[in-house]
């Protein structure tokens, strides 16, 4: 590490130290708005334009802007907000320093690349771009992602880097997810009345069957290069009122992970008809849903990133996709080139989280080295 890191570290330090758990998730925790205020206090010493927009009471977003020119604008994004520190062994929200690693609450998941982008807007803001940067630090990416919804609804983007860990690699694809719920209806009676009652669970059951089926066959086959088979599992199911009555409902949740190219609509659709093969009638719903990601490792956005960590590093990133969802998709959604680069590091929601120090530089550096790469890229394809 260069002796400039000093600064990343001790701002890591600091950002590990004010308490971001998601108050969805930890009750009675703070939110984001005091580690918000600090990151813009922060930019505003360093002579950057920052501003707090607050998206719930006491959830925060910390928004900065290098403006040099009327060009596109890149947007670089980390989440603020942690996962509990209950459960950890050690070093919650008092980070340690040791053998270049930083341990504590948050360092890889993902305050390293806070302070990541922090100081790459700083080496920005040194010779502006010909257009805009935005450091989008979002609250609530842990629970809802409100933090990233509402900077898409403020806020346009041509390109956005994601930070979320990837050790390193480019991630230019993340699958996504649809929660649905299932429902049958039987006819109650009482449990002696064979000739009446019909067991809402009995029709549910012979569903989980076919739906299981379609899982192990079907989905096991429709696979994407980066990102490996599509999936569904049985997650909850309730029903029925008594030992001795027919039920007359069931509900089942269902959890489908899709790949590029599949939707909520399509996810549906899929559902009834394996519902309506199996000879069944069901209700199906949609309870929520979000999208998958995927960015061409050709785009403006990923070369520059290969480009940039080629620079830094001496060799080309590995080009991957990841099975859990990232806000990324949010701004792909939104119309934004998107892709995901970000720290080395491990136990990211577990009981011992560190991060590599030096790759939290070399995000920095990456990060910085892109977005010139971005806008020389963007201002060429202009004027031809
Ligand atoms: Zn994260």
């Amino acid at each position: 590490m260069s002796s400039g890191d000093g600064e990343l570290t001790a701002l890591l330090g600091d950002l590990v130290r004010i308490d971001s758990q998601n108050p969805d998730l930890v009750p009675g925790a703070p939110g984001e708005r005091a580690i918000a205020e600090f990151c813009v206090r922060w930019f505003a010493a360093h002579g950057i334009d920052a501003w707090v927009d607050e998206v719930k009471p006491g959830r925060c977003n910390a928004v900065a802007r290098v403006r040099g020119g009327d060009g596109p604008t890149l947007t670089l994004c980390a989440h603020l907000d942690t996962v509990s520190i209950d459960g950890m062994t050690a070093h919650g929200l008092e980070p340690r320093i040791e053998d270049g690693r930083m341990y504590g609450r948050g360092t890889y998941d993902m305050k390293g690349a806070v302070a990541a982008i922090m100081v790459a807007l700083v080496e920005v803001a040194k010779d502006p771009p010909a257009g805009t940067v935005l450091a989008a630090l979002v609250c609530d990416e842990e629970f809802a992602s409100i933090g990233a919804g509402d900077f898409v609804q403020r806020y346009h983007s041509d390109a956005c880097i994601v930070t979320e860990p990837g050790d390193g690699r480019l991630i230019v694809a993340h699958k996504g997810f649809v929660w649905a719920e299932i429902g049958t209806s039987g006819v109650a009676a009482h449990g002696s009345r064979w000739e009446d009652g019909v067991s809402a669970i009995a029709r549910m059951g012979r569903i989980i069957a076919a739906l299981d089926h379609f899982d192990r066959t079907v989905l096991r086959e429709h696979t994407h290069p980066l990102l490996g088979p599509a999936s569904m599992h049985c997650a909850m199911v309730t029903g029925g009122d008594g030992w001795s009555t027919y039920a007359p409902h069931c509900t089942l949740r269902v959890e489908r992970r899709t790949l590029p190219g599949e939707s909520a609509a399509s996810v549906l659709k899929e559902l009834r008809r394996i519902i309506d093969t199996a000879g069944e009638q069901a209700e199906v719903r949609e309870v929520m849903s979000r999208s998958p990601l995927e960015c061409p490792p050709e785009s403006v956005i990923a070369r520059s990133v290969i480009d940039s960590v080629t620079t830094a590093t001496g060799d080309a990133p590995e080009i991957a996709g990841v099975a859990y969802w990232m806000d990324a998709a949010i701004f792909a959604d939104a119309g934004a080139e998107t892709v995901d680069y970000g720290p080395t590091g491990a136990g990211a929601h577990g009981a011992v989280e560190w991060v590599d120090l030096e790759s939290v530089a070399r995000c920095a550096g990456v990060l910085t080295g892109s977005v010139t790469r971005y806008f020389m890229t963007k201002a060429t394809t202009q004027v031809r």
